[in-house]
């Protein structure tokens, strides 16, 4: 470690209800994108910790007060940690801005959010009810919903407390302890969320944070033989091999990847609101959402007029800090993303498609240090270039012609992934027609990139398995038991 990182304030683990020095003795440096320059150690996990974390989780589990506890005082608890969430918004904000890129408006509105996902859970806690069943002897037969136990969440860096809290809240509602790992890049806010644990009532040991590269703290949490669940949201690849290591123990597994969703504009479309809805879904968060509309499908009718459209409406985004409230276009997270994007645009060039827009670093002042890319518009994409079929995760978009609504059907379903989509169309009827056809956990009709707490949230084929938020949410922590009474 040179001596400028030294003096960097060095964050700690939080296991057992107490705050911990990893046993590596050595801290990764975190870095703000938009300075490119480290503000802060984060401890280096490794499968030590990793073990010290799950037996915290497995005694709080088995032996502390949270597994005896009545689910309405489960809930009053979590539900008191989503008021200290809103309480603490702002400083969250401000952290997770500086970890991650994020502008300071959107993360101040989504964790403003965040809380209701702790309110809704802790509301359904009491709410877990078995059944009766018929038999055909003279006996009772009766079911009931147990919690899994110990429970790992693995998360990535580019909504690193939003996807926190989709698992941990479920999670804790059902009954079950915690141990998370937030991405290397982006720890802060898991640890910073920490210090409100004790506030809201937790046992030690019911949630836990350790920190650190995945192969090094996240394998051996997802091997290890307390480890009951594994729920992880990130790249296809990292959760292929997660969902191999899971299979040799059967454990449960609950997977977010992800995506290459389609927007699809139809010629009856209110154009300017289809405009708004294109924009938002592929360069919000430059890009670096699961659901980014990356492949924009646009009627020929209406191709010229949209993309002109479409340019004009991007090129007004202020490019720049991710702090000033007027920036719509902050940096890529880190430099690995970063050279990740520029790597695709210049595949997608090599590949014949019509860069229209972008493609390069701003050319501004204030986006001297940061990583920074413009937005990116490509035309003339068809869909079996690279820029069609694989995920970029950054703000570059590939728009695709089509004439009829089966052709925009059929590129809309060759993906291998099937997260969500968009349909832009006046027409109801087609509007229902495409939802109902095509392959994705999520589509919206004439709006974009709507998540809440109430409705069920995964991905078809190679986006996932399993589902987040409502009911269904907290179904991934519960295992039924049935009981058969006899005389
Ligand atoms: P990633 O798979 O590289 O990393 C995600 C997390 O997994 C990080 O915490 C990382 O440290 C950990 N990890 C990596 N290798 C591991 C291993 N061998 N064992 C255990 N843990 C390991 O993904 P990323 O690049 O950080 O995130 C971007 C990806 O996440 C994109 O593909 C995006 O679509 C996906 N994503 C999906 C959703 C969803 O809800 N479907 C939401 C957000 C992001």
């Amino acid at each position: 470690m040179t001596m400028s990182t030294e003096s960097l304030p060095k964050l700690s683990m939080y296991i057992d209800g107490q705050w911990v020095a990893p046993t590596s003795g050595e801290y990764l440096e975190t870095v703000d994108p938009y300075t490119a320059k480290p503000w802060a150690l984060v401890p280096r996990g490794n499968a030590e910790d990793a073990d010290r974390a799950i037996q915290a989780a497995h005694r709080a589990f088995k032996e502390g007060p949270w597994g005896r506890m009545h689910p309405s005082a489960r809930g009053r608890i979590i539900s008191k940690f989503g008021d200290l969430i809103e309480a603490n918004a702002d400083a969250l904000a401000e952290i997770e801005v500086r970890d991650n890129g994020r502008l300071l408006a959107e993360m101040r509105h989504q964790i403003r959010y965040i809380p209701r996902w702790y309110h809704y859970y802790a509301g359904l806690a009491d709410k877990i009810e078995g059944a009766v069943h018929p038999c055909d002897k003279d006996a009772l037969s009766f079911s009931r919903h147990e919690p899994l136990g110990v429970c790992v969440g693995i998360v990535p860096w580019n909504a690193p407390l939003f996807l926190f809290s989709l698992k941990a809240a479920p999670a804790l509602a059902a009954g079950c302890t915690l141990v998370m790992k937030p991405a290397e890049y982006t720890s802060a806010t898991a640890l910073k969320l920490m210090e409100l644990v004790d506030e809201a009532g937790f046992p030690p040991g019911v949630i836990n944070v350790v920190t650190g590269y995945g192969p090094e703290v996240g394998e051996p949490l997802v091997t290890h033989p307390l480890t009951r669940h594994v729920g992880f949201t990130g790249s296809t690849k990292t959760g292929a091999h997660l969902y191999s290591l899971a299979a040799k123990d059967i454990k449960r597994v609950s997977l977010e990847l992800g995506g290459k969703s389609p927007n699809i504009v139809f010629d009856d479309a209110n154009l300017d609101n289809a405009v708004r809805g294109v924009v938002g879904g592929i360069f919000g968060a430059v890009g670096q959402t699961c659901i980014a509309g990356s492949r924009l499908l646009v009627h020929r009718k209406v191709h010229d007029e949209f993309l002109e459209k479409l340019t004009a409406f991007t090129t007004t985004a202020r490019i720049g800090d991710p702090k000033h409230m007027e920036t719509r276009i902050g940096p890529i997270a880190n430099a690995m993303q970063y050279q990740k994007v520029l790597d695709y645009i210049d595949i997608a060039g090599k590949e014949g498609a019509d860069l229209i827009l972008g493609g390069k670093r701003p050319n501004i002042e204030e986006c001297a240090s940061g990583f920074f890319i413009e937005p990116t518009i490509f035309a003339g994409v068809n869909n079996d270039m690279r820029i069609a079929r694989e995920e970029v995760f950054g703000p570059v978009l590939a728009a695709i012609p089509f004439d009829e609504p089966e052709e925009a059907i059929a590129i809309a379903n060759d993906s291998e992934f099937g997260l969500a989509a968009g349909v832009w169309t006046a027409d109801m009827r087609r509007a229902l027609l495409m939802s109902q056809r095509i392959e994705a956990g999520s589509v919206w009709v004439n709006t974009y990139r709507d998540v809440s707490y109430t409705t069920p949230f995964g991905g078809y084929k190679k986006s996932g398995i399993g589902r987040e938020n409502g009911i269904e949410g907290i179904r991934e922590f519960l295992q039924t038991k049935a009981i058969w009474l006899s005389t």
